[in-house]
């Protein structure tokens, strides 16, 4: 298991470092900004839609090693997919980090949201794992306010 962690802790200081689609996108259909006052992350999110399909997704701001690594995966893990399996992705995952998750669950379906599993024994990362998600959320509803974590 340790073995296990430190390859969990590596990809996510690797996303942090080298942030996956980390740019403003000037002719995004949806934006929303997010802020976890309890760390200070705090990003925007961009997103292209069309017929329901996220064509194109960005992220642009800053936070700690976690939120960015989540945002960097998360922008990776949802491109091309449809607004509803992107919200299927993010309630497992939400179950998942928040240790709700059932128990046969398998955190392989998760892809490699799979390394954040450490993170449900801290609340406050838990908050930094899913701002991105939240923000995102919030940007497919066009709901024009800043996702908080709180
Ligand atoms: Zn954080």
């Amino acid at each position: 298991m340790s073995d296990l962690r430190e390859l969990y802790q590596e990809v996510i200081l690797d996303h942090s470092k080298h942030p996956k689609n980390y740019h403003k996108m000037p002719d995004a259909t949806h934006i929303a900004e997010g802020f976890n006052p309890l760390c200070g992350d705090h990003f925007y999110i961009y997103l292209k839609v069309e017929d329901g399909v996220i064509k194109d997704i960005s992220f642009e701001g800053a936070g700690c090693a976690i939120s960015k690594a989540s945002a960097s995966i998360m922008t990776s893990m949802v491109k091309g997919k449809t607004i509803e399996e992107a919200e299927k992705i993010f309630n497992e995952f939400h179950l998942f980090v928040t240790d709700k998750a059932d128990k046969d669950f398998d955190p392989n379906s998760l892809g490699k949201l799979a390394v954040f599993s450490g993170v449900s024994e801290f609340p406050v990362r838990v908050k930094c794992a899913t701002l991105a998600w939240h923000t995102l959320i919030n940007a497919l509803k066009n709901k024009n306010e800043v996702a908080s974590t709180e």
